[in-house]
C-alpha cells in the first residue's frame, strides 16, 4: 500500500499555552512537503508532537499512518508504524554506543523474529556511513557525545537510512552544515525518495531546498499553515524574506507568543 500520512485539525500546547492552533496536512508516498517559516511559529512543536513527546499535550485533531492512529501510540509505537524524526537538536546519550543504538532501533522496527544479524547490521551501517563521508570510528562513540553539529545531523541521516521509515520528519536538518555536507546529507536523502515513503522538511531557509527539491512548500506562522505552494514559493521567501506573507495576510507578530 502506498504510504498516506494526514494531519487533520492538529492542536497542541506546552505547559497549558496552546502552540499549534489546527494543522492540517496530507503528505503521499513519494512526495516531498516543505514547512517553512520564521523562528518561533512551532514548527519543532508540530514535530514534536507528531512523534509523540511527552511535554507536548495534543488536545484537538487526528494523525493517520496509513489509517493508524499514531496520537493513539508510544513514541516507540509510531516508530515501529514508520515514522521518523530527525530532531533539531539531537539529544547526547553517554553510555550507549551509537551503533548498539541504531541496531537496537532496527530490530525494534523489524520486530521480533525478523532481527538483522549482526554482520548483516555491520554491512549496512558501514556502508551509509560511507556514503555519508562519515568515519566508521562514529560508529563505536557514545550516541553524538562530543560530535559536532554537522556530525549530530549526518548521524540523524544515517539513522534514517538504515531505518527505512515511511513519514521521514526532518527539523532543520541544515542547520549548522556548511555547504560540503549540505550536499552529502541531501544526496543521502535523495537517495532515499521513493513512492513509499513520504518527507515533511522543516527549514528556515530555502538554501537546503536548492538540493532537495520539494513538490509542495507550506508557511508556518502563529501555529498554523498560512500559505502553501510548489518550490516557486520558496524561492519568493528566499528573495524577499517573509514580510510580504505577513503583509498579505495582515499578520503582525508571526510567533505563537512568549510561554
Ligand atoms: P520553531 O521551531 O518554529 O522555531 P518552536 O516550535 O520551537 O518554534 O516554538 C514555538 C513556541 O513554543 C515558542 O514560543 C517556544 O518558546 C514555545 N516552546 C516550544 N517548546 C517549548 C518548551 N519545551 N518549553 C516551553 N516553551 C516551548
Ligand atoms: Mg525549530
Amino acid at each position: 500500500m502506498s504510504t498516506q500520512f494526514s494531519i487533520n485539525g492538529l492542536k497542541a500546547t506546552i505547559e497549558g499555552k496552546e502552540i499549534l492552533k489546527g494543522i492540517n496536512l496530507n503528505i503521499k508516498g513519494g512526495e516531498i512537503h516543505a514547512i517553512m517559516g520564521p523562528n518561533g511559529t512551532g514548527k519543532s512543536t508540530l514535530a514534536s508532537a507528531l512523534m509523540g513527546h511527552p511535554k507536548y499535550e495534543v488536545t484537538e485533531g487526528t494523525v493517520l499512518l496509513n489509517d493508524e492512529d499514531l496520537l493513539e501510540m508510544g513514541v516507540d509505537e509510531r516508530a515501529r508504524a514508520g515514522l521518523f524524526l530527525a530532531m533539531q537538536y539531537p539529544s547526547e546519550i553517554t553510555g550507549v554506543t551509537n551503533s548498539d543504538f541504531l541496531r537496537s532501533a532496527i530490530n525494534a522496527r523489524r520486530g521480533e523474529g525478523n532481527e538483522l544479524s549482526l554482520i548483516k547490521f555491520i554491512r549496512q551501517m558501514e556502508g551509509k556511513m560511507k556514503e555519508l563521508e562519515m568515519n566508521t570510528e562514529f560508529a563505536h562513540r557514545y550516541l553524538n557525545e562530543g560530535f559536532s553539529g554537522g556530525e549530530k545531523k549526518r548521524n540523524e541521516i544515517l539513522q534514517m537510512m538504515l531505518l527505512d521509515p515511511k513519514i521521514v520528519i526532518l527539523d532543520e536538518i541544515d542547520s549548522g552544515l556548511d555547504i560540503d555536507a549540505l550536499k552529502i546529507v541531501a544526496a543521502g536523502v535523495n537517495s532515499m525518495r521513493s513512492e513509499e515513503r513520504g518527507f515533511l522538511i522543516i527549514t528556515h531557509y530555502q538554501r537546503l531546498l536548492n538540493y532537495i527539491t520539494p513538490d509542495f512548500v507550506h508557511v508556518m506562522m502563529q501555529g498554523r499553515i498560512v500559505k502553501s505552494g510548489g518550490p516557486e514559493l520558496a524561492e519568493r521567501l528566499e528573495n524577499e524574506g517573509y514580510d510580504w506573507v505577513k503583509e498579505e495576510l495582515g499578520i503582525v507578530d508571526e510567533t505563537v507568543g512568549q510561554v
